[in-house]
């Protein structure tokens, strides 16, 4: 290694200036042109993983001398192009996902340009102030407390994980970050969440070393709202037996129906138990001060500590979630540890101190600049039409003679489609199994034909449609079509679908004149 240059390297990965601004702007000019087209495109390729690998050529070992990098940014570019599922296209109904907004994507390459360590103040000055006060901006947004604390994340799983760890941390009741499960002073921890919670709960009680078997499992009405009767049952069961009620997980917007807890009950009920309140909001938390939305959910506002999700509701790039705690201590008191390699400032906020991870990317600054571009005024507006688009389509496919509906909450509506002749007969075991096959069929040809894209919701013992609209770019015609789209694919499913045994009886003679 000797004879190496070490005075001019002439390294593989750097560009010239002039290099990085015309690959740059080719691919702001390409994205520019994507983003602009998304209406006219298909939503998605219909291709197989074996296609998508070709592709890619999967199986290439890494190169062992490097390429171009003209080249290779515009064939990536293309590569990606061909074969992505676009959530920002406008008929893209599909789980709870939003597509980017534009200044979010260019703020994303701002980020990374600069690259600040928001792990550390002294790591990223601007950037660490920015978080702090996204952060307070998303409180006011959503009617929090701004003397809180709270944090960015990956996405919600992990934001309602941080609440858990907080929760456990403050209300356990021993030095459980010491200790651990074990401790003497150790009674069992209960956690109680409706079985309509998404599945972050069992991942944050397993990894803890909770198991489980810690949560109580509430029972929720036919609109998927926690029967607050139940938990209240639930946690005097769990004392009398000497476990120990730490924690109440409610739901604001479940992801399968947009059901929103009765949540100044559960706060009553929190007081009087002393028990920590959390509230997953991942997907409905920034709706809590559009107009046309259930009066409890703004009662996030009284909670410990909300989940949200920047990269739902906001319609950030991903991946942006976020925790606030009404505690300003709580996320220091669950998470800090203080190496003596680290002399940060004390008179600011050092991230890693309040969560999980210890670098962290810039991912304050999309948020940031979504929520200055728009104002507070702009994302009430945008998230109450896309809740006006939801109740619109409920409208217009409860109208429709071949779909039945179920429940429009917040942006979601669940529907499906019933052949006209079996409409009166819904309730027979093998109309029902029929329909359910029928209206999954109907799903994934959706997801072939690329016009537009739904999920699904399982209402008891019916395989429903759901489509859900965090999504501005979608507009009136859009949700319309949909209810074509649905309609229309139903009549061709069901053709080649149906079994003998449900066709209509034979026509009497003389009914075809
Ligand atoms: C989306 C969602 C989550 C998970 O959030 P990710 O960002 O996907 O990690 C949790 N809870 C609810 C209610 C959600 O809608």
């Amino acid at each position: 290694m000797r004879d190496v240059r070490l005075d001019d390297r002439a390294t593989p990965l750097d560009l010239t200036p002039e290099e990085f601004a015309e690959i740059g702007h080719r691919l702001v000019d390409d994205l520019a042109a994507l983003l602009g087209s998304l209406r006219d495109r298909p939503l998605g390729p219909d291709v197989t993983p074996d296609e998508v690998r070709a592709a890619l050529d999967a199986s290439a070992p890494i190169p062992e001398e490097g390429m171009d990098a003209a080249t290779l940014m515009r064939d990536t570019t293309r590569m990606l192009i061909e074969h992505s599922l676009y959530n920002a296209h406008p008929r893209f109904f599909g789980y709870v996902t939003a597509g980017a907004a534009p200044i979010g994507v260019l703020a994303d390459l701002l980020a990374s340009g600069i690259n600040p360590n928001v792990g550390g103040w002294a790591l990223s000055p601007m950037a660490s102030e920015i978080e702090d006060q996204t952060i307070r901006w998303i409180s006011e947004l959503v009617g929090f407390p701004v003397e809180g604390d709270g944090v960015l994340t990956s996405g919600g799983n992990l934001a309602n994980m941080l609440g858990f760890y907080a929760a456990r941390a403050a209300r356990a009741g021993w030095d459980v970050r010491m200790h651990g499960l074990r401790s003497e002073d150790a009674a069992a921890l209960r956690v109680y969440a409706s079985t309509a919670t998404h599945t972050w709960i069992q991942k944050a009680a397993d990894l803890s070393g909770l198991g489980c078997a810690s949560i109580r499992w509430i029972e929720t009405d036919v609109v998927e709202r926690m029967n607050v009767a139940a938990l209240r049952a639930a946690i005097d069961e769990d004392l009398e037996a000497g476990h120990h009620p730490f924690m109440v997980v409610a739901t604001g917007g479940s992801v399968s129906t947009g059901a929103v807890d009765d949540l100044p009950a559960i706060r009553e009920l929190c007081d009087a138990y002393d028990v920590w309140m959390h509230v997953d909001g991942a997907y409905g938390a920034f709706a809590a001060r559009a107009p046309n939305v259930p009066e409890e959910l703004r009662a996030i506002s009284a909670a410990d500590s909300v989940a949200l999700d920047p990269h739902k509701w906001l319609y950030a790039p991903l991946e942006a979630g976020c925790v606030l705690v009404r505690d300003p201590s709580a996320l220091l008191a669950a998470f800090s540890y203080r190496p003596e390699y680290y002399s940060f400032q004390q008179d600011a906020k050092n991230y890693f101190e309040r969560g999980i991870q210890n670098s962290r990317g810039f991912r304050a600054l999309k948020v940031w600049m979504q929520l200055k571009q728009a104002g507070r005024s702009g994302y009430v507006r945008m998230i109450s039409e896309d809740i006006e688009l939801a109740r619109r389509f409920f409208e217009i496919a409860d109208a429709h003679p071949e779909l039945e509906t179920f429940v429009h909450a917040l942006s979601i509506t669940t529907y499906r489609y019933v052949p006209d002749d079996l409409r009166a007969r819904t309730a027979e075991p093998g109309v029902a199994t029929y329909l359910n096959e029928l209206n999954e069929q109907i799903q994934a040809r959706m997801e072939k034909g690329g016009d537009a894209f739904v999920s699904n919701a399982v209402l008891g013992e019916i395989y429903a449609l759901r489509m859900c609209v965090v999504n501005f770019r979608t507009r009136l015609e859009d949700v319309e079509a949909l209810v074509e789209i649905s309609a229309e694919l139903g009549r061709a499913a069901d053709a080649t679908l149906r079994p003998d045994a449900l066709r209509a009886p034979a026509v009497e003679d003389g009914a075809y004149e």
